[in-house]
C-alpha cells in the first residue's frame, strides 16, 4: 500500500461513507475531507467530522501503518497536536496525544481493491507518460488547469534559482542580470563557460570600450584569441591584447567551450559575438521597468532568429519579471510574465511533439512550458497523484 493513494482516496472519499467506524466501535461521519497539505505537517488541515454524534474540527495525518506516526515522531512535533483522526491502512498500534487516545479509522478492510489495481495499473504502464491510454477520456479543462498549475510550478522553480543566485551575488542585480542572460547565450551545452565569463569581465567595463572593441573584448576573454590566429583576425588581436593590458584582465581556456554536436548558429564564438550585440542594450539590465509591448519592441531590435529571441524571453526575460513579482508582490509583474509567455511561439522539440501526438497541443509557449514542466516532474517521476489528470482518471 502506499500512503499517496490513501490521501486520494481519503479526498475522493472512495469509501463506504455512511458505514465508517473507529477502532474501538464508534460511528464516523466525515463532514469535510480537509484541505491536503503536500508540505511538511499534518496531510489535511481543517477537516471537519463527527464521531457518535459529537462534531470536532481539525487536521487529519494518514499513515499506512499506525506506528509509523512514532516512526516519524510526529509525537514530538507540536504541529501534530491538533489532529483529531488517525486514518491508517493497518492499525498496529494506539495513538496518543498528551494522554488522550485519538481516534483512529482502520482501511484494510474497506478499500477497493479494484479501484487500487487501476491505479497500480496506471503507474506500471510502460508508456511514454504513464496515463497514456487515458489521458484522452479527461476533460479537456482540466488537462488545461494542470497545464497552468505546471507553468506556475516551472516560474516558481526557476524563480528560487534566481534568488538563490542573488544572494551568492551578494545582492548585485547588474550582475545577476548579466549571469541569467549569459545563461541564456550558453544554451544547454555552454552556459557554465558563458557563467564563467561573467565573472572574469563585468559590465561597467564592458560599456567603457567602444561598440567596435565589445564583442572583441568578449571573445578574448572567452579565451578566442590564445592561440595563433587567422591573418584576418591579427587586428583583433592586437586590439584584445591592449583591452587585457588595459583593464587587467585573464583569458578562459578556450577548450572551455564546446562545439561538438551543435549546428553552426548555435557555435560559441558566434554566440559570444551576439552576446555582445545583446549587452550593448543597457535597456535589457532594467528590463523589469519595460511593459509588455516594450519587451517585445526591443527583443525586435535585435537581428538574432526568432527562435533564440524566445529563448531568451523564456528562459531569461520572463522569470526575471516572475523574481520580481514574488520579490516585491508586485501583481503587474506577474501579468507581464504570464502574458509574454502566451505571446510568445510555443517551443518545438521532443516532448511538444509527443505530446502533440496524444492531442495536446500548444498555442503559445505558456502551454509549451507548462507540458516540458508536467513531463520532467510528474510523469516522469509518476506522480500522477499529485496531478489533475491523474485525480481525474482515478476519480471515474
Ligand atoms: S503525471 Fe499526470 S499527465 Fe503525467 S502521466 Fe501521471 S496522470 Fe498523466
Amino acid at each position: 500500500m502506499k500512503e499517496e493513494y490513501l490521501h486520494a482516496i481519503w479526498r475522493l472519499k472512495r469509501l463506504p461513507i455512511s458505514n465508517l467506524f473507529s477502532t474501538d466501535g464508534r460511528a464516523i461521519k466525515i463532514l469535510n475531507t480537509g484541505w491536503h497539505n503536500p508540505d511538511s505537517g499534518p496531510d489535511f488541515f481543517n477537516g471537519s467530522i463527527e464521531i457518535d454524534g459529537i462534531r470536532w474540527n481539525g487536521n487529519i495525518e494518514i499513515h499506512v501503518k499506525a506506528s509509523d506516526w512514532y516512526l516519524h515522531k510526529h509525537q514530538d512535533d507540536a504541529a501534530y497536536k491538533n489532529v483529531i483522526l488517525h486514518v491508517v491502512f493497518q492499525n498496529d498500534k494506539d495513538l496518543f496525544i498528551d494522554n488522550q487516545k485519538i481516534p483512529t479509522l482502520e482501511l484494510q478492510h474497506l478499500i477497493d481493491f479494484n479501484h487500487w489495481n487501476k491505479y497500480r495499473n496506471l503507474l506500471l504502464n510502460q508508456t511514454w507518460i504513464p496515463c497514456e491510454n487515458s489521458i484522452q477520456e479527461i476533460e479537456k479543462q482540466v488537462v488545461l488547469n494542470q497545464i497552468e498549475n505546471s507553468v506556475i510550478d516551472r516560474l516558481n522553480r526557476k524563480n528560487q534559482i534566481l534568488a538563490q543566485t542573488f544572494t551568492d551575488l551578494e545582492n548585485d542585480l547588474l550582475a545577476l542580470f548579466f549571469e541569467i542572460y549569459a545563461k541564456a547565450f550558453g544554451l544547454k551545452v555552454n552556459n557554465l563557460p558563458f557563467i564563467e565569463l561573467t565573472k572574469r569581465i563585468d559590465l561597467k567595463t564592458f560599456w567603457k570600450v567602444s561598440e567596435s572593441q565589445r564583442s572583441i573584448l568578449f571573445l578574448g576573454v572567452a579565451g578566442f584569441f590564445e592561440e595563433d590566429v587567422k591573418f584576418n583576425l591579427i587586428h583583433e588581436k592586437k586590439e584584445w591584447l591592449f583591452l587585457k593590458k588595459k583593464f587587467s584582465l585573464e583569458e578562459m581556456e578556450l577548450s572551455s567551450w564546446k562545439f561538438k554536436g551543435l549546428r553552426p548558429p548555435s557555435f560559441p564564438n558566434l554566440k559570444i559575438a551576439q552576446f555582445a550585440t545583446f549587452c550593448s542594450y543597457k535597456e535589457f539590465f532594467s528590463i523589469h521597468e519595460l511593459n509588455s509591448s516594450q519587451v517585445l519592441e526591443l527583443l525586435e531590435k535585435l537581428n538574432f532568429s526568432e527562435d533564440f529571441r524566445n529563448n531568451l524571453l523564456i528562459n531569461a526575460i520572463v522569470p526575471i519579471f516572475w523574481w520580481n513579482f514574488e520579490r516585491f508582490q508586485d501583481a503587474k509583474m506577474q501579468e507581464i510574465a504570464l502574458k509574454l509567455l502566451s505571446e510568445t511561439k510555443t517551443e518545438n522539440n521532443q516532448i511538444i511533439s509527443k505530446w502533440k501526438n496524444l492531442g495536446i497541443k500548444c498555442k503559445s509557449s505558456f502551454e509549451s512550458q507548462g507540458l516540458l514542466e508536467l513531463k520532467n516532474e510528474l510523469c516522469a517521476r509518476s506522480k500522477c497523484l499529485t496531478c489533475k489528470i491523474g485525480f481525474a482518471i482515478l476519480k471515474k
